[in-house]
C-alpha cells in the first residue's frame, strides 16, 4: 500500500495561547488532511522545548495579557528558525494575543515595548491609559487573499489590544487579511483586520476560524501541497461550514 504523504503541524504554546477553543483550528487541519488522505504529524511545542526540524504548518492561538508575557520571550529565542521557515513558504495562522506577539512590537498598557517577532508589519498597543475599550462581538470581513476575493472570513474577536500596520494600511508586501463589514478588527477603526505575509496569517478570528472558514483552510492546505510537490484535488464536502459561514455573516 502506498505511504501516505505527512503533513507537519507544530503547535505552539498549546497549554498557553488556546483560548475560546482555537485548538478547533488544528482539529480542522488534522480532518481535512485525513479526508485527503494525507497523515497530519501533530507537534506540540511549548516552553523551553525546539522547534521541531520539519513542519508544514504552524499554529499559535490567543491568550490572555498575563499569557502572552509568560511565553514572549521563549517566543522571542524562536525568532531565526521561524522566521526563516515562513520566508521559505511554511504556512503559519495566529490567532488574536499569538498574532500581536509576531507583529514587531506589543507595547504593554503601562508603556513597556516589547519587541515581536516582526513576522508582521504590524505593531500592537494593549489595554491601559490609552486603550480601555475592549472590541467584542462578531467579525466579518472580506478575504484580501488573491483568489479568494469572493469568500467572506467569519468569526468572533475579543481583544482590547489594537493593531495597526507599521507604515498604513499595508508594509514590507504585507497586507491585511480582510477588509471590515461588521465588527472591529485590527484595532476600533473598523477598517481591516488581520495580517498576512506569504503562507503566514494574523487574524482576530476566534471561533474557531477555520471550520467556519473552509476557503482558508483550503488555501493553506493548496499552498503547502504545492510546496510539497504534492498533487491533490481538494474535494472535500463543506456544505455544512458553509452553511454556517453564510448564517454568521448576517449577525
Ligand atoms: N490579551 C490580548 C488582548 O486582550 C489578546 C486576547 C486574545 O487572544 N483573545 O488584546
Amino acid at each position: 500500500m502506498n505511504q501516505q504523504p505527512a503533513f507537519y503541524i507544530t503547535h505552539l504554546y498549546p497549554k498557553e495561547m488556546n483560548i475560546y477553543g482555537d485548538m478547533g483550528n488544528v482539529i480542522a487541519m488534522q480532518y481535512r488532511l485525513k479526508k485527503l488522505g494525507i497523515k497530519p504529524i501533530y507537534q506540540p511545542v511549548n516552553i523551553g522545548e525546539k522547534l521541531p526540524q520539519k513542519t508544514d504548518w504552524y499554529f499559535i492561538g490567543g491568550g490572555q495579557d498575563n499569557d502572552q508575557m509568560k511565553i514572549v520571550r521563549d517566543l522571542q529565542s524562536k525568532q531565526s528558525k521561524l522566521f526563516q521557515d515562513i520566508i521559505n513558504g511554511v504556512g503559519l495562522l495566529a490567532i488574536c494575543g499569538g498574532y500581536q506577539l509576531l507583529g514587531k512590537k506589543f507595547i504593554t498598557g503601562d508603556g513597556e515595548v516589547i519587541p515581536g517577532l516582526g513576522l508582521f508589519a504590524v505593531e500592537t498597543q494593549a489595554p491601559g491609559e490609552q486603550v480601555k475599550q475592549r472590541c467584542i462581538g462578531n467579525l466579518v470581513t472580506s478575504c484580501l487573499i488573491p483568489g479568494l476575493s469572493d469568500t467572506k472570513l467569519v468569526g468572533f474577536e475579543n481583544h482590547s489590544g489594537q493593531t495597526e500596520f507599521v507604515s498604513g494600511v499595508s508594509a514590507d508586501n504585507q497586507h491585511p487579511l480582510g477588509e471590515v463589514n461588521s465588527g472591529f478588527g485590527n484595532n476600533a477603526n473598523q477598517e481591516h483586520e488581520g495580517c498576512v505575509f506569504k503562507n503566514a496569517v494574523g487574524t482576530y478570528l476566534h471561533g474557531s476560524c477555520l471550520p467556519k472558514n473552509p476557503d482558508l483552510a483550503n488555501w493553506f492546505i493548496q499552498n503547502q501541497l504545492a510546496r510539497k510537490s504534492i498533487t491533490k484535488k481538494i474535494d472535500i464536502d463543506d456544505t455544512i461550514a458553509k452553511k454556517v459561514n453564510m448564517q454568521l455573516q448576517s449577525f
